[in-house]
């Protein structure tokens, strides 16, 4: 939780003062929400500067490696950008205090929301872990295809199409290789094709859920309180040093 972990509000100031507002303007996502969330007045700092937040969540914690999806991928290599900064202003007895990760992306790189957006609760597009099974068969039923299929006997291509790409990550190699091979030949519907999607999907869903039942909320909040604690120990480490580097009282 990070709210009680209070070296995440004292490191993004840091960097903040270091990071130049041109760097921040070029992330894609900057132009990309303002463009498609036009009702929400984002021409404030915070939303500017939030890339300056997620760089220090990542290096609080010095990984080496940060696993994201494709659309985040900015977001570390901004990272990484403000990481070499800080290091080359600030050293801790002639060595680098923050080490630049890497991104590590899985064979699957993005997961879109049931509008074909990439998925984002802002976008109110996302297919949640706790969501059961109606909700997951609704929410599919209706999202984005492939346009060139307009037609039941249009042919199609899963590579460029939403429900392809939750096919890749959850369904079966046999059901995959059934759904290339009856969109590209208009042999299945999108209704059909999106149901097998579907059952992979609370295929996945369900032991989660299953496993999150057991869970009361006083677990949760021992859980949450351990992790935060941990959370904290582990980036006051990485704030000793940077503070020291910075040469500002421990
Ligand atoms: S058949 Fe499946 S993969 Fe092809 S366009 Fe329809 S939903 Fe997408």
């Amino acid at each position: 939780m990070q709210s009680k972990v209070k070296q995440h509000f004292e490191l993004p100031l840091y960097l903040g003062m270091i990071t130049p507002v041109g760097w921040l303007e070029r992330v894609p996502s900057y132009k990309e929400m303002q463009e498609n969330l036009a009702s929400k007045d984002l021409t404030n700092y915070g939303f500017l500067g939030y890339p300056v937040l997620m760089a220090s969540d990542i290096l609080l914690y010095q990984p080496k490696f940060v696993p994201v999806g494709q659309d985040q991928q900015a977001h570390v290599e901004l990272t990484r950008e403000v990481a070499r900064r800080f290091n080359q202003f600030y050293k801790l007895d002639g060595r680098e205090v923050l080490p630049e990760p890497q991104v590590l992306l899985t064979p699957s790189p993005k997961l879109p929301g049931t509008d074909g957006r990439k998925m984002s609760k802002s976008y109110g597009n996302t297919i949640e872990l706790t969501d059961p099974e109606p909700v997951v068969r609704k929410k599919l039923k209706t999202m984005v295809t492939d346009p060139a299929r307009v037609r039941r006997t249009d042919p199609g291509d899963p590579d460029k199409c939403p429900v392809g790409d939750l096919h890749k990550l959850f369904s079966t190699p046999e059901t995959l290789a059934k759904v290339y091979e009856g969109c590209r030949s208009a042999g299945i519907g999108c209704i059909e094709c999106k149901g097998w999607a579907a059952d992979a999907l609370v295929q996945v869903l369900a032991p989660i859920q299953e496993r999150r039942a057991g869970y009361g909320e006083a677990d949760v909040k021992a859980i949450l309180k351990d992790g935060s604690d941990l959370a904290f120990v582990r980036a006051e480490e990485t704030m000793v040093q940077v503070r020291a580097a910075m040469r500002l009282p421990a």
